[in-house]
């Protein structure tokens, strides 16, 4: 018999669930008990409740679980999420691009990048490369409500509520042995050689481990306030700092269709999420508090989502943007908020809980000495952290609006890292192409160390790997934010073919309004949403 090693995740928000699911689910197979798993929250602490937009990679993490899809989309009020379409980023003038999931790639050679650039650019970019932003606009489901006949499958994530997806959760994890203790941890006592030896609760228990999953959320409680762990702090680049929501139940306003996307609108001092649900819609006004009061985001709020929002309450989240200086130390690994945050524009918190969660498998410490694992886990976690920065602080720095304090703020060269800037030069003199991201040093590009450790290489920079925002992803913002239109006509001259849609997408289009439901219609025959009654539209 194996001698299983004790884990307590102190936490039980969507991180601490996750981990606790998916650690039994690929530990614990077969029969083998590899790590004794229990889980404590507080009734005291409330989940942050927010997080309900994700990208593909849960697909992988459901699969793990053993979760049915449908099963899951009915626990968690779930429906399709295929893409998010940027409103008014570039000039604040109703314009909007897609930055779709899935991407059509012809072979044996991918010209797509270069004949867009070379034409007249009279067709977005974004359709000119997936099916998926018209079959959004058309508020299709990626699924056919018989057999898939459409060739490639959509690609597509989901939107869920996030109380209930750690709650699914919870009930799959005690159902397989995790232990789960409803307490209030008070104290972390030490261990002689600097590890922790247990935690403390407030009914009296003093529940020890191997070793400790800090999912605390933004508290940090192991992670932070018992090692002292630092915070790299991120908001010189991202100035958002909280957000606003309202949810609006299906009973007081539904709307006649469910949008298999989310929507994310710049407004005045940030953005205004849409996130539609099986039973309800939720926005979210991120926003920096520097640029615009609570008050004020309150009023503009409600004036985006209108009527439909009148007399219902609205929640303030506040958050910081940054990560852990190191994510794993000693026998401690904080997951989910607790090991940072890089704002919520393109759904990447859960993501890095995932990314933690299957990571802390691999390199799972079947002994004491967890010094040199944590110290590549760590490398790998700051990495992606640098990736996601960069990538998120794309959307905001190519702006060309001046409206607003916010928007002339962002605009500015102190707003954008020295690894994107580095990269937007290079991409001056040629475009972005599946190479660039082989290897992640680009001229101009400053060394900028982390914080010494104990180990050789400790100090060395992170890099951006590219492994979730990869060339597809950046094409698609830079090119939806108009980047290289004025070298394309020094480069191909003024006048330039038209853009023209390659022959797979249009067969597809053609095929898609016959063959693809209605979202809401999917999600009514296949889970059984209720039939809401539409309420009437406006007139013009
Ligand atoms: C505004 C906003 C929008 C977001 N949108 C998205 C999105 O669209 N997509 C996405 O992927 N991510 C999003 N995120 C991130 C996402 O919300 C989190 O990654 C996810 O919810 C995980 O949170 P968590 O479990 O780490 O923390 P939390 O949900 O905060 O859970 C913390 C847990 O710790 C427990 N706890 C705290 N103190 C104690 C104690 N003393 N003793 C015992 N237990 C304790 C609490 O009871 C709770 O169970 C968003 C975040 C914010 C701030």
């Amino acid at each position: 018999m194996i001698k299983p090693r004790r884990v307590l995740i102190v936490g039980g928000g969507s991180s601490g669930w996750m981990a606790a699911a998916y650690l039994d689910a690929v530990l614990n197979h077969d029969g083998q008990s590899v790590a004794d798993i229990g889980l404590i929250e507080s009734p005291d602490v409330p989940r942050i409740g927010v997080g309900e937009a994700t990208i593909p990679s849960i697909n992988h993490i459901l699969a793990a679980i053993g979760i049915d899809e449908n099963e899951f989309l009915k626990r968690v009020d779930g429906t399709f999420k295929q893409a998010i379409k940027y409103v008014n980023w570039l000039d604040g003038r109703g314009e909007s691009y897609y930055h779709a999931f899935g991407r059509y790639r012809p072979s044996p050679v991918d010209t797509s990048s270069q004949d867009w650039l070379m034409s007249d650019r009279s067709i977005p970019f974004s359709e000119t490369i997936s099916a998926q932003p018209v079959i959004c606009e058309s508020c299709l489901a990626p699924k056919m409500l018989g057999q898939w006949d459409m060739g490639t499958r959509l690609t597509y994530a989901f939107h869920m509520n996030a109380l209930g997806f750690a709650d699914y959760l919870c009930e799959l994890a005690t159902s397989r042995g995790v232990k789960h203790y409803s307490d209030h941890v008070v104290d972390v006592e030490m261990a002689e050689n600097g590890d922790i030896a247990a935690v403390h609760t407030r009914a009296g228990k003093r529940l020890e481990a191997d070793l400790f999953i800090d999912c605390t959320g933004f508290a940090g409680l192991l992670i932070e306030k018992k090692l002292g762990v630092d915070w790299i702090d991120c908001s010189q680049w991202l100035l958002c700092d909280r957000a606003l929501t309202i949810q609006v139940p299906y009973e007081h306003n539904y709307p006649g269709y469910v949008r298999p996307n989310t929507l994310a609108t710049a407004v005045s001092a940030g953005w205004i999420w849409e996130i539609p649900l099986q039973n309800r819609r939720a926005w979210g006004y991120v926003h920096a508090s520097d640029f615009v009061s609570e008050d004020d985001a309150e009023k503009e709020l409600r004036a985006f989502v209108g009527t439909p929002a009148d007399d219902l309450p609205a929640r303030l989240v506040p958050f910081k943007v940054g990560y852990r200086a190191k994510a794993w130390v000693r026998n401690c690994i904080a997951i989910g908020l607790s090991a940072g945050f890089i704002e919520p524009l393109e759904s990447t918190g859960l993501y890095m809980s995932d990314l933690a969660t299957v990571m802390l498998t691999e390199y799972f410490p079947y002994h004491d000495d967890m010094a040199p694992l944590a110290f590549r886990y760590n490398r790998i976690i700051a990495n992606r952290f640098h990736e996601i920065l960069d990538f998120i602080n794309l959307h905001y720095c190519l702006t060309r609006r001046t409206d607003t304090g916010f928007w002339r703020e962002v605009r500015k060269p102190a707003r954008m890292t020295d690894r994107l800037r580095a990269k937007l030069d290079f991409w001056r003199s040629k475009p972005p192409s599946a190479a660039d991201f082989e290897d992640q040093w680009f001229p101009g590009q400053p060394d900028t160390p982390l914080p010494p450790g104990n180990l050789p290489g400790d100090h060395r920079s992170p890099i951006d790997t590219a492994d979730v925002f990869g060339i597809d992803s950046y094409e698609a913002i830079l090119y939806g934010m108009d980047f290289l239109n004025a070298e394309c006509s020094d480069w191909f001259g003024e006048s330039r073919p038209q853009t023209r849609i390659a022959k797979t997408i249009a067969e597809r289009l053609a095929l898609a309004p016959r063959k693809l439901p209605p979202h809401d219609l999917w999600l009514t025959r296949v889970l059984g949403m209720p039939d809401y009654p539409a309420a009437p539209r406006k007139s013009g």
